[in-house]
Formats: structure tokens, sequence, C-alpha cells
């Protein structure tokens, strides 16, 4: 592995490559220090992805800055060599590595595709030590170009300061980057969260996995955070959104971990999440913002088709100029009250299935091959979809190096799912493997609701009408057999497991589905059917089976200062989609205020 360090007046680039740790780090310059702290953090990703070069000087007077740089969209090093970014850089542009000045990492990926030796692949941004150079360098996916694209921003708009804060009810990542977004733009908001700070909220969680004691208003799902707070903190999103570099570059400083933004798949792990949210707080209230803990919104006061107030589980009635909504997938009781009030809910589709989980090695052989075991690479994960006479099954939130976890909501249900330290060291990779689940046409609101509960409620009879883990080994699983002997070894968060029969927890046609999927998935990925993986169920959260709807200004169409966000209201699928969604929701907003 080697080192590098280099800097500009502006930039300073320091690393080590190839392998997991690379790490970037930037300078803030003087003009970048007046702007609030969210300008400073865009800027600075500006800075990490450019380089700025010296002005050039003609007859004495110097002309405008340029930002000239050249764009390699692959760079590849094999896993497992010697070879350094920048001697890579130099064979691709066909020149020395000696006029290779500055090198930022704009994207780093592993490719692991079957068949090929694992390499990391880089997109950078380069810059030469003399600009006249730049006409000769040459190669595939060489491109030259005058600056980087300007990162996205939060829109200038004076919304004033209204007196009567925003409310927001849910302190998952769509809440508090609303939140964090309306602060900056001085609107005062006070959050309600039905759980528990997340210093008390780890306690209780840590209770019942010890001891299956739930609390219904502060679990793995509930409390300050949200879902995600046991999570893998996987920060990976489909989505396309400008918003999603923003959003990274606040988990990259409430987190304290560098480079996400350049990663193909960001991962931070359930540990830094929790340093991202005492360092969300600590921002929040800084800026004046409120939070009120074990407060569950229990009623909303809708007049002349605006939200009026809230009242909360402690009594308390709180007036609201708006209403951001990022209840979360889990939050059932927070539906039907909106039901109730005659804010209109839609049934959408969801995904159910099981949580699988093999020893990492074996992950780690099936898509690493010989180079399993190298150091320089990660903790394998995967990603693979089958046909099957239910629908697609697909894998779903892989945790490598994880655990599998009990996180129900309710007393008489168990559902499972994944995370994973920052460190991905427990020895154990988990996925789900879900279905769609469509409702069918005519279907009401709650139609998934309804599914998840007879589900979960299965699961929880099956264990033995306790919060225990159901589980299977996954060749009795596929067989259809009951379980013969003890459990594969795991890793996983809850009071015991026990080892049953899973199919009778789904309906005949969808257990059928499973079990021929789990043994497609065997012909993909050589060696996943095996007697070492564990099943378990039932992975019931996996999406929101219902959608608050909103129209194109983000707002109820029964209320025009109610703002579904989120997961739970339909518009995101995990934590890094969330978080956008609360962004523009917030967005959305300050043009409302601003006119
Ligand atoms: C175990 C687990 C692991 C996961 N791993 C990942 C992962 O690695 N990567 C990823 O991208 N996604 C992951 N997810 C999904 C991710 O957590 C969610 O997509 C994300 O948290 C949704 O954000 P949200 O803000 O919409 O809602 P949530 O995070 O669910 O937050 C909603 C909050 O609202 C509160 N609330 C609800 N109703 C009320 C009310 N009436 N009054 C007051 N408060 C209320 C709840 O207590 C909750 O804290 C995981 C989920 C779970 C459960």
């Amino acid at each position: 592995m080697k080192e590098f360090s280099f800097s500009t007046a502006s930039l300073r680039v320091r690393g080590t490559i190839p392998g997991s740790d690379f790490r970037t780090s930037s300078m803030v310059t003087e003009t970048t220090r007046t702007f609030g702290f969210f300008t400073r953090a865009v800027m600075r990703g500006a800075q990490a992805a450019a380089v700025r070069i010296a002005p050039e000087r003609s007859r004495g007077r110097a002309r405008p800055r340029r930002w000239r740089v050249l764009i390699i969209d692959e760079v590849r090093i094999p896993a497992c060599s010697d070879i350094s970014l920048r001697d890579r850089i130099s064979t691709i542009i066909g020149l020395s590595r000696d006029v290779v000045k500055d090198v930022s990492v704009l994207r780093r990926s592993v490719d692991a595709r079957k068949g090929k030796r694992p390499s990391f692949v880089y997109r950078v941004a380069v810059t030469l030590s003399d600009p006249a150079l730049e006409e000769r360098a040459r190669g595939r996916g060489v491109r030259r170009v005058e600056g980087l694209p300007e990162s996205w921003a939060i829109p200038d708009v004076s919304p004033g300061r209204p007196d009567i804060p925003v409310g927001i009810v849910g302190t998952g990542p769509a809440g508090l980057f609303a939140a964090l977004v309306l602060l900056e733009r001085g609107v005062p908001v006070v959050l309600f969260e039905m759980g528990k700070p997340v210093e008390e909220r780890v306690r209780d969680v840590a209770d019942f996995w010890r001891r299956g004691i739930l609390r219904e208003e502060s679990n793995v799902q509930f409390g300050e955070g949200g879902a995600g707070t046991f999570s893998d903190g996987k920060l990976t999103t489909r989505i396309k959104a400008r918003e999603r570099e923003f959003v990274l570059s606040l988990f990259e400083k409430f987190a304290g971990r560098e480079g996400l933004r350049v990663e193909a798949k960001p991962h931070v792990g359930t540990n830094r999440l929790r340093t991202f949210l005492l360092n969300a707080r600590r921002e929040i209230e800084e800026r004046g913002g409120k939070f009120l803990f074990s407060s569950t919104v229990t009623d909303l006061t809708v007049e002349g088709g605006r939200v009026k107030s809230v009242r909360t589980s402690r009594g308390e009635t709180v007036d609201v100029s708006a209403l951001v909504v990022a209840p979360g997938n889990g939050a059932r009781k927070t539906f039907s009250l909106l039901a109730s009030r005659g804010i209109p809910l839609q049934p959408k589709p969801f995904a159910v299935g099981v949580r699988v989980e093999h020893p990492q090695d074996l992950i780690d052989r099936i898509q690493y091959g010989s180079f399993a075991g190298c150091g320089c690479l990660p903790p394998a994960d995967y990603t693979v979809s089958v046909r099957t006479g239910a629908g697609d099954l697909y894998s779903f939130c892989m945790c490598p190096g994880g655990f599998v976890l009990l996180c129900p909501t309710g007393e008489g249900e168990v559902v499972v799912n994944g995370m994973s330290p920052s460190g991905r060291r427990t020895g154990f990779a988990n996925s789900g493997f879900v279905i769609q689940v469509h409702p069918p046409p005519g279907s009401p609101w709650d139609y998934g609701i309804r599914f998840q509960e007879s589900l979960e409620r299965k699961a929880y009879s099956i264990a033995g009408e306790t919060f225990a883990l159901p589980a299977s080994r996954v060749t009795d699983f596929v067989s259809g057999r009951p379980p013969r002997g003890e459990l594969p070894p795991g890793r996983w968060a809850g009071p015991e497991r026990v080892a049953v029969d899973l199919s009778p927890i789904f309906p005949p046609e969808m257990a059928e589905g499973l079990r021929e999927g789990l043994s497609r998935v065997g012909k993909v990925l050589k060696g996943f059917v095996t007697e070492d993986a564990t099943v378990y169920a039932v992975e019931s959260r996996t999406s929101s089976p219902v959608r608050i709807v909103r129209g194109k200004d983000y707002a109820s169409p029964a209320a025009e200062n109610l703002y579904p966000a989120g997961e739970g209201a339909g518009y995101a699928g995990g934590i890094t989609s969330s978080a956008v969604d609360g962004v523009r929701v917030a967005v959305a907003i300050l043009r409302k205020f601003g006119g």
C-alpha cells in the first residue's frame, strides 16, 4: 500500500491506496469562512473535487482565475497490487508521473464481477504541473474541463422569520434534514419525536435484545434518528438527486467520516450514526430548533384546509405554521391518525420475505475467488435478483460483517432486519431476500399494513409466542422440511433464536416463491445454499406499504401546509433518499413562505 500526500493553497489531499481506508481532507479558504455552515460544507465538496491552479499572467496583468482539470472516468487498480494511483494515471494519459501535480478522487468503487480479478475503480480529477501539457494528455475516458459543476446549495429564498415554528413529526433522516435546511434560512422548527434521545434509546434497545421487554415508543424503529439508527448505515441510494452530495457532506461532517461523497457505496455503520445524531442535535439546538422527545403527535387541528396545531401525548398543544410529517414506515398509529383527520392515504406496493446469514468468509470466497482474504478488499457484498413463480426475489439491505436483529414495534409481532458497525467485522454477512406485494385494485389504504401484521403475528406465534428470532438452516428451508438439529453459528441481536419451519408464516404461493428463489440464488452465487447458512423471518418492514398523498408542491391536497416526507410517507426508500426528500420538502416550504 502506498501513501501519498500533496497540497495546494486551497486543497490538501492525503491517503493510502489502494484499499478501503482512502481519506481526503480539505481546508477552508478565507473567502468561504463568511458563509453559513452548509455553504462551507458544500464548498469544501467542490474543493475536494477540483483543484485550483495559479492564475496565468499575460503582459503583467492577471487574467481571471480558471479552474482547469483533466477528468479520467475510469482508473483501474487491481486488488492486491502495489500499483499507485499516480502511476496508473500517468500510464493512462501517456505522460510522466512527475507532471501529475494534484489528484482528487471523485468516485471510488470496487469491481468484483465474476471471472475478473477484483479491482478498485476511480474517477479522478487531475491537474498537471504545466497546463501546456494538457493538450498532450490522451487516453480512454480522459476529458478536459474548465472546473467542475457547482454543488447543490439551498436556494437563496428569504422566507422571513415566522413567529410560529414549522412542526416536524419524526426525527428520522427526513425530519432531521428538513429541520437543518429550514434553520439555515432562519425558519424556527420544533421536532416531535415519539421515542427518546439516542443515548436513552440505545439502553432501551439493549434491554429489549437481552430480556425481550419491548417499549412501544422507544425501540429499534422509534426514537431519535428513526429507523436508521440501528442500521447498517449504508448511505447508498439509487436516486439521482443533486441534493445527494449535500446530504452526504452533512453525514461526513456530523458523523466524522470523510470521503463518503466519493464512495460508490458509502457506509457509516450504526456506531457512527449515533455520533451523527448527537452532532446534528447540537447543531439544530444551537440554531434555535427545539426537540420534544417522548412526545407522540396524537392529534391535529385542521381548519380551512390548514393545520393549525398539533396535540402531543404529553397533553401539550403546539401551534405550527406548517407541518412536516415524516413518521417512517412502521408508525401505524400515525397513519391511522392522519386518515381519521381526512388526510388522504393510498396503499402502495411493498416487499416482504426473509433474511439470510452466511459466514462472511464464504461470501468473500464467492465474490472475490482466490483474492478472498486480501487485506485491501472490504468484506464482500452482493446484489442479486431472480425470477420466481411469486414474482422477482431480490436481495435487500445486504449487511457485510453485520448482525441480524429483532426489530418489532408492537407486542405480539416479530420483525427482523440487519445492521452493522462501521468496521464490519462480525465475521457474518446477512441480507434480506424479498418479493414485492402489489395491493389489488381498490384495496383500502391500510391493505399492506394488515398484510405485514398478519405475517409478523404468525412469526411471533411460530417463535413460541415470544420475542425470539424464528430461524432455519437454508438447506432445510429450500427443501421445505422442518429444521434438523442445531442452527448454524451466526451473529444476531435478540433474546434467542428458535429453530422452526418458517414456511407457514407466509401465504403458500409466497413461501414457494421464497424457497424456489433462494435455491436459484444458489445457482448465481455458488455455495450460497449451504448447511452453514441460516434463514430468519420475517423481513416485513422493507418499505412503506402506504403513501400519504401529496401534490407537486409537496403538500397534502387536504391541508396546504401539511408536507408528507420520507420513507413512511411513501417518497423514499432508505436513509439517504429519505434525507433528500426532507431537504426537498424544506425547500418547498421555504419557497411557499418566501412567496
Ligand atoms: C434495522 C434497520 C436497518 C436499516 N438499514 C438501512 C441501511 O443500512 N441503509 C438505508 O439506507 N436504510 C436502512 N434502513 C431503512 C432506513 O432506516 C429508513 O429508510 C429511514 O430511516 C427512513 O427515514 P424517515 O425519516 O422517513 O423515517 P424514520 O427513520 O423511520 O423516522 C421516523 C420517526 O418518526 C417518529 N414518529 C412516527 N410517528 C410519530 C408521531 N406520531 N409523533 C412523533 N414521532 C413520530 C418515529 O418514532 C421515528 O423515530 C434500515 C431500517 C431498519 C429498521
